[in-house]
């Protein structure tokens, strides 16, 4: 993915989890608009993946996955790495905690900072 573009993800998307600081949120970057779209939180905390079978059947055009980790570092999961892989869909985490991002490509991860 371009380097510059997902700068702006990142600027984008960490202003809106800092503002929902203290639960687990969560958006989507579509492969045609891409810019960090929120997506809104039902369940406050683990709700990445009770959102996955939707995610599932927009999954074509979805880019990445985003979400946040209120009080964790920003690798991803046992759980998450294995939704990424079963969504095929890169996942990019940020930690509240740490205010830093990790973009998990589906093989590696690689740490960001805004
Ligand atoms: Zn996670």
């Amino acid at each position: 993915m371009d380097e510059g573009l997902l700068k702006n993800i990142l600027t984008q998307s960490r202003v809106y989890f800092l503002k929902n600081r203290y639960q687990e949120s969560c958006g989507v970057v579509f492969n045609k608009k891409v810019k960090f779209t929120p997506i809104k939180n039902e369940a406050p905390s683990g709700w990445t993946f009770s959102l996955t079978p939707r995610l599932h059947l927009i999954k074509s055009k979805i880019k990445i996955i985003c979400h946040s980790h209120p009080f964790g570092d920003a690798y991803p999961s046992a759980l998450d790495t294995k939704t990424a892989i079963d969504l095929d869909t890169p996942f990019l985490i940020y930690s509240c905690l740490y205010d830093n991002f990790v973009f998990f490509d589906l093989e590696k991860c690689k740490p960001y900072k805004v």
